[in-house]
């Protein structure tokens, strides 16, 4: 139980969680680390792959029905595709709140694409992977349709375990390749590539055969992973995802799906990709967070944590889970950090009206404690704080920040260490 909160916290860090830690579960992957990796939307994404010269389909975006109308007749195709743009997966399987289901739609008809588009444009999509509300659509994309006689799954990520991206593939790619992924484990191949010789001829081909392309098809495919993989290193991704890359009856391989997440890292020089980050997905206490270079992450419970590092984040979260409590956020202040920033994190987590007790866990390496006192007892002060206040401070300084909280005659809480501190921040709420 102990790793399930701080998993949960590291997890809700990626938007697709979901499905690559099954997959990664599966074969004994793990994430890099925690990070926001920017996540764009499937057109947008589609975009980059067509500039890398992988197959994928014409298409227009829309953002009203009549737009979407438009845009059908236009494509001038023999079927057409309506899908739902949020940046989660799992859409074809969602329902909306408008009632319509399933966020991608097959139909002949320019006339039925604007009637979707009009049950889809401004409701809430909720698919396995999104929030229990689901995610506003405000935009769709119009495709041209092509038959897909098989469906694959593929996709390369950067894994730690290899050093270095891996190739992950299934023939029994679609819809439930989570499922896939739990049941029969076998059916998930993988290759690990060597970042400086890149993909090889022979792990392309063996990677097409894995994922059941037969004849031509099979150096095709290989032919899309190679580019696909071109593409992986010239975004700085730390993912790209097809899911369909399908095979149509007239003898195609075509990626049907894409998702692209970048190393955040990479911002610098891949400024063109990171304006396409429109944020509207984002949660608000997080992109706030962000502002302050604080590392905010919501969680369900009501014991606010106030924590510098990640690791101890994860330790707090933890420790609060074992003595039957539930954290509700994972908040990392980082190294070094300022009075200021203290006082907006407090912001932060008084704002949320689920948090009926703060936990203060701060260890004093490179942070000066008596900076994080002096911030804690302006922010109590100023935010008139109505919840108990359970402070745990260590190292640099600590004498010094006692004393600041001791002589604000504030109604804090101190205590000796990590266990006591979750002790008593339980103890509080339970009262
Ligand atoms: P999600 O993964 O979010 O459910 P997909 O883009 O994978 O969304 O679409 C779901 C399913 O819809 C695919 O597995 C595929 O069967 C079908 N589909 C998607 N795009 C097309 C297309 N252009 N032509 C035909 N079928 C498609
Ligand atoms: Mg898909």
């Amino acid at each position: 139980m102990a790793t399930t909160m701080a998993s949960q916290a590291a997890a809700r860090g990626l938007r697709t969680a979901t499905s690559k830690r099954a997959l990664l579960d599966k074969l004994k992957c793990s994430w890099l680390s925690p990070r926001r990796w920017l996540n764009l939307q499937e057109y947008q994404s589609k975009k980059l792959m067509q500039e890398s010269g992988v197959a994928v389909q014409r298409f227009y975006v829309a953002d009203t029905a009549s737009e979407a109308l438009e845009a059908a007749k236009k494509l001038n195709a023999k079927e057409i595709v309506l899908k739902a743009q949020i940046l989660a997966g799992g859409r074809g399987k969602g329902v909306f709140n408008s009632g319509l289901k399933g966020g991608v739609h097959l139909t002949k008809d320019p006339v039925v694409v604007g009637e979707l588009a009009s049950k889809m444009l401004g409701f809430n999509l909720i698919t396995k992977q999104t929030p229990k509300d689901g995610v506003k659509v405000k935009t769709v994309m119009v495709a041209e349709a092509l038959d897909i006689s098989r469906e694959t799954y593929f996709a390369i990520l950067m894994d730690r375990v290899s050093n270095g991206p891996v190739m992950v593939g299934s023939p029994q790619g679609g819809m439930d390749i989570e499922e896939v992924a739990a049941s029969t484990p076998e059916l998930i191949f993988k290759e690990a590539i060597d970042i400086f010789e890149g993909v090889r001829d022979d792990q392309a081909l063996r990677m097409a055969a894995n994922l059941g392309f037969k004849g031509p098809l099979q150096r095709q495919a290989a032919d899309q992973i190679k580019r696909l993989y071109d593409l992986f290193l010239k975004v700085d991704a730390t993912q790209v995802e097809v899911n369909p890359l399908g095979e149509t009856p007239e003898g195609q391989v075509v990626c049907f799906d894409a998702k692209i997440n970048f190393d955040d890292n990479a911002e610098f020089r891949q400024k063109a990709v990171f304006a396409m980050d429109d944020m509207t997905e984002s949660d608000p206490t997080e992109m706030e967070a962000a502002k302050w270079d604080l590392k905010y992450i919501g969680l369900d419970g009501n014991i606010a944590c106030f924590v510098n590092g990640a690791g101890l984040a994860m330790a707090t979260c933890d420790i609060i889970d074992l003595h039957g409590g539930k954290p509700a956020n994972f908040l990392d202040l980082g190294g070094g950090v300022k009075e200021r920033q203290v006082y907006e994190a407090f912001k932060l987590l008084t704002a949320d009206p689920k948090v009926e007790a703060i936990l203060v866990n701060i260890f004093g390496g490179i942070v000066n404690c008596a900076i994080i006192a002096n911030g804690i007892t302006k922010a109590c002060r100023e935010l008139e704080l109505k919840v108990p206040l359970v402070v745990r401070l260590e190292g640099t300084n600590v004498h010094e920040a006692k004393r600041i909280l001791t002589e604000s005659g504030l109604p804090i809480t101190a205590a000796d260490n990590l266990d006591d501190a979750a002790k008593k921040a339980v103890a509080a709420i339970r009262k």
